[in-house]
């Protein structure tokens, strides 16, 4: 079997993946695409596997920000998980690239079907709002420059790659400040050697320094993301190993 490149289905026992892949569509999502728009029926769910997807919440008809964003390790449409079939964000390609599809019927037969996949899901929702609620204290407490600097390192985590394109317009949306702030801080992070930004291209050039740059958000997030992983309930004689960095819960 090819590698599985998306890391939510990746987790999945073997056999459950295989009974999904059947309903699974391969799809390249195009930048700019809306998924869904706030109050949409979700008909398919999307699994990013080089593409990246922001969650946005529009404000007074013409503003948007963002307060999430899915790439590989998640899937976009985690409402129905919940039992819900209703989108509260907008969901806006903003990394281009494959994806897999699965439709709401689908995914709703295959949630009930598979215990594995429901259990996966509950751990990438709990991570995700830890996402969502780490983004709206970061929007309030943090400076640009640092805000613009934890978006770089978490698109770059996502897609995998040091390089991507985005335009100042786009920014501006993703951290919530006009475009003059996003040229600031852009500037800023460029005259300190950190990333290269011209034509809309943007380019990493010292990743601890860019973490350096980073408020605390950025690894308060992966790290509960890796926590997450770590820290799933183990079944019965089948202990989990844990990192040493993740201290064992007291008995
Ligand atoms: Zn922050």
């Amino acid at each position: 079997m090819a590698a599985i490149l998306n890391s939510l289905l990746a987790a999945l026992p073997r056999k459950s993946y295989r009974r999904l892949v059947s309903g699974l569509a391969p799809v390249t999502l195009t930048f700019g695409d809306i998924l869904y728009h706030p109050g949409d029926t979700i008909r398919d769910v999307f699994f990013p596997v080089e593409s990246l997807v922001s969650l946005l919440t529009p404000v007074d008809g013409h503003l948007a920000l963002e307060v999430g964003m899915v790439g590989r390790e998640g899937m976009v449409g985690v409402p129905l998980a919940l039992g819900i079939g209703v989108s509260s964000v907008r969901a806006l390609v903003q990394g281009a690239g494959p994806a897999l599809k699965m439709s709401a019927d689908r995914f709703r037969t295959e949630l009930h079907a598979i215990p594995a996949l429901q259990a996966e899901l509950n751990r990438y929702v709990h991570t995700l709002m830890a996402q969502i609620s780490q983004t709206a204290a970061c929007n309030r407490f943090h400076v640009v420059e640092a805000r613009l600097a934890r978006w770089l390192l978490m698109t770059r985590d996502r897609v995998r790659s040091g390089e991507f394109r985005m335009t100042h317009e786009f920014l501006s949306h993703m951290l919530g400040v006009r475009r003059v702030g996003v040229t600031e801080a852009a500037t800023a992070l460029q005259r300190r050697h950190l990333i290269e930004y011209s034509r809309g291209n943007i380019r990493i050039l010292d990743h601890a320094g860019l973490e350096a740059a980073s408020c605390d958000c950025y690894t308060v997030v992966r790290d509960m993301h890796d926590g997450a992983v770590y820290s799933r309930i183990p079944a019965p004689h089948s202990p989990i190993s844990r990192p040493s960095s993740i201290p064992a819960p007291h008995s």
